[in-house]
């Protein structure tokens, strides 16, 4: 897929026909504005002429899945790792500020009234989450003219189980599909644990249980428990009874489900786009399995926009997020006679960036670290080195910088 820009710069809808694109590079009709993921800008006007595209996005605290797909076709899929380095990093910072307040150190002065949180202040951690989801729905948006978004909230909906008889049209789905909703809220509850054996069986296939039977108990969470596999075929088998404690239903406000990461990126979601939805785990799992498709990321998220149908070309794009700055000005060891080494490295060590994309020996690689002795650490996305040594800068050429985002182009069966 080549992802096209209109002359102004808005997106038009991408294309699959390599050999049109060549010949407008080649005839300087367009120029090339990204490498990966290739995106080129048409030089002269054209018809504004769009589909109907949908966003579906699964937010993740460790991954993210996003889908951007039309009736009948995938148009761009990604995997997005997101960092899970802050908390360590905020408390090693922690520790510094500890470690030189306790030493005896000149006396300096307040800089900032900086005591109190503001609104809607999240965690570092979470809110560098949060931000990481919206920028990469933002640079969708650079690239594709995307109509709709829709957002999974939670694995499933409470509202629905605590009045199953409202409506609307979002709510009708069939006595099915509900039951799917109230078998993710039964597992959640339980805290996705055998409530026979509390995890002893290491039996991680799951199983909701119906304490009465489906007949006179019903669906209601309080007829369900979780079983692992293993407990519940010996339950059935009269092998073993189950505890009196099996547990009735609990009382929690919506933001325990959503997570506080989700809930913050779908309200600013709403503030940011026209036109933005939500819906539950329960459904796109059910979508998923029912079609036999494979649990990635970016399959829930083609299920979540809706066009589970949609034809892949196959091609996956992962992102990695990566640290933009570090702000750190000293190593945090003092050398002898008091000299405190500088951590600040040049902006550009040998014209290159720290991952910077770069091409050694016709593949691609990011620069991992930088001597300016020229000698360089090349890796590919997920850390493998690729000689035991450093390389030196005069065989690699630079390719792209990362802007934070380390990119790779993968191919997939699905
Ligand atoms: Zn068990």
């Amino acid at each position: 897929m080549v992802y096209v820009l209109g002359k102004n710069g808005q997106p038009l809808m991408p294309t699959d026909r390599h050999g049109k694109v060549r010949r407008l590079l080649k005839n300087n009709k367009a120029k090339v504005v990204k490498k990966c993921p290739f995106t080129i800008q048409l030089l002269y006007e054209t018809t504004n002429y769009t589909q109907e595209i949908n966003l579906g996005i699964d937010a993740g605290s460790k991954n993210i899945g996003i889908s951007a797909t039309t009736k009948d076709k995938v148009l761009f899929e990604v995997d997005v790792e997101l960092r899970n380095d802050i908390v360590d990093k905020i408390s090693t910072r922690q520790q510094y500020r500890r470690t030189r307040r306790s030493n005896k150190l000149r006396y300096r002065k307040p800089r900032f009234n900086n005591r109190k949180r503001p609104d809607g202040w999240l965690a570092p951690s979470v809110q560098q989450k949060v931000d990481s989801h919206l920028t990469m729905v933002a640079k969708i948006h650079k690239i594709l003219p995307i109509t709709n978004i829709i957002a999974e909230v939670a694995s499933f909906d409470i509202q629905k189980i605590k009045n199953p008889d409202i409506s609307g049209v979002e709510y009708q789905q069939g006595e099915q599909m509900d039951f799917w909703n109230v078998r993710e809220y039964v597992l959640f509850r339980d805290n996705h644990t055998c409530q026979c054996c509390k995890g002893k069986s290491k039996d991680n296939i799951l199983n909701v249980h119906h304490i009465k039977s489906r007949k006179t108990g019903g669906n209601a969470p309080n007829n369900l428990t979780t079983l692992c596999e293993t407990c519940h075929t010996r339950y059935h088998q009269g092998l073993i009874e189950l505890p009196e404690s099996i547990k009735r239903g609990q009382r929690f406000n919506d933001a325990t489900f959503m997570g506080i990461m989700r809930w913050a990126f779908y309200n600013k979601l709403k503030e940011n786009y026209p036109s933005v939805s939500l819906t539950y785990g329960y459904i796109t799992k059910n979508i998923r399995i029912s079609n036999n498709l494979p649990k990635e990321h970016y399959i829930d998220a083609r299920c979540i926009s809706g066009n589970f149908a949609a034809i892949s070309n196959r091609e996956v794009f992962y992102y990695k997020k990566v640290r933009c700055h570090n702000r750190q000005i000293h190593k945090a060891k003092i050398l002898k006679g008091g000299i405190k080494k500088s951590n600040q490295a040049q902006y550009k060590v040998k014209g290159f960036r720290l991952y910077d994309r770069v091409a050694y020996q016709g593949k691609q690689y990011f620069i991992f670290g930088r001597r300016t002795s020229g000698f360089f650490d090349i890796r590919t996305l997920n850390g493998t080195k690729v000689n035991k040594g450093s390389l030196s800068c005069k065989k690699i050429k630079f390719l792209e910088t990362s802007h934070g985002y380390l990119i790779e182009k993968r191919k997939v069966t699905t």
